[in-house]
């Protein structure tokens, strides 16, 4: 079966950073000698997957250039297209791993390999499996049977049982510089602005995935709007009190975005503070941060730093409120009256 067009076979050379677990997986690659699980371990969207995924099209790659597979050879068609007869991949349903996968994954292991020399088996984010079907796993983790390579992936924040970690070889990934974001990013979403993509690599401190998925939400686009609302001097608060009660109940129907969005709103009051503490403008780093497209020279309120550090601790006060599960609502509408004081 051929690649759909457009769609690739996984490869490194699309992966921004990660060094470290390039250097060590390319030499094991190159000298024949991969472990026989590995734990991808470190923070969520900087890369783990399609490192797993470029690693098993590169292990069965007929063709293989240095450490990436060729991308046409037959394997990898079969990658691209993601209907590869010896790779499995697990990942979580409905939260967590559910151990009947495990061991249909146990029983599939047990025959050899459809057509390559070597299968493998991708379980993913496996801090969300439960201890009964961690254990069932153990193992097979321990000793596969011949022919079969086990990875696994975990957020670096979550737990993992030792009893897992200590039977895979642990390949560390790290977030990735505000730069190296932003470029992701462009690639991924070419009709990205700059400023847009620097703010979101800040946001996601330096995980793409994570950006990308802020990026689908109307986030950034709310964000825009409630700087403009609050810092519009014409804004007295009383006037358009039916502009902050709207705004407040724009930002509610965000749900899970909206802890993000509070991010994002404390970031801008971070630039404005460190601005002010230089002495410059502040509004022109408004200007610069939230309204790229907004003509030069309009008026904006001139907030001072204690104002500035209040209307901080009014967005951590939000962000707790929203994690006691307070009225959201009401959480942003009083936020809202706070920033535009
Ligand atoms: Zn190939």
């Amino acid at each position: 079966m051929g690649a759909l067009p457009g769609q690739l076979t996984p490869s490194f050379s699309r992966l921004v950073g990660q060094e470290k677990a390039r250097t060590l997986l390319g030499r094991a690659l190159e000298s024949g000698q991969l472990a026989h699980a590995y734990l991808f371990r470190g923070p969520d969207g900087v890369g783990k997957q399609l490192f797993a995924r470029s690693l098993a099209a590169a292990v069965n790659c007929q063709q293989r250039q240095g450490m990436d597979a060729c991308g046409h050879c037959p394997s990898c068609r079969k990658y691209s297209s993601e209907n590869h007869p010896d790779f499995l991949v697990i990942s979580p349903e409905k939260g967590t791993i559910k151990i009947d996968r495990i061991r249909e994954m146990i029983q599939a292991l047990s025959y050899p390999p459809y057509e390559s020399s070597v299968r493998v088996v991708l379980l993913e984010d496996i801090h969300t499996m439960r201890a009964e079907a961690a254990n069932s796993l153990l193992k097979t983790l321990e000793e596969p049977p011949d022919n079969n390579l086990l990875i696994l992936t975990a957020a670096a924040a979550r737990e993992v049982l030792t009893t897992i970690s200590s039977r895979c070889q642990v390949v560390p990934f790290f977030s990735l510089g505000q730069e190296e974001t932003v470029q992701v990013l462009l690639r991924e979403k070419p009709d990205l602005d700059h400023e847009t993509a620097g703010l979101l690599a800040r946001l996601s401190e330096g995980c793409p995935g994570q950006a990308l998925l802020f990026y689908r939400s109307e986030m950034v686009a709310l964000w825009r709007e409630v700087v403009a609302l609050v810092s519009d001097p014409e804004n007295d608060g009383n006037r358009d009190v039916g502009l902050l009660l709207q705004a407040a109940e724009k930002m509610a129907a965000l749900k899970e975005d909206l802890l993000p969005l509070f991010g994002l709103l404390r970031i801008w009051l971070r630039d404005l503070l460190v601005a002010d503490c230089r002495g410059q403008e502040g509004d022109g780093l408004v200007a610069m941060g939230a309204m790229g497209e907004a003509p030069r020279g309009i008026n904006w309120k001139h907030w001072n730093s204690r104002h500035l550090f209040d209307k901080l601790q009014a967005v951590d006060r939000a962000e707790k409120e929203l994690a006691r599960n307070c009225n959201r609502i009401l959480v942003c509408e009083v936020l809202l009256f706070q920033l535009q004081q």
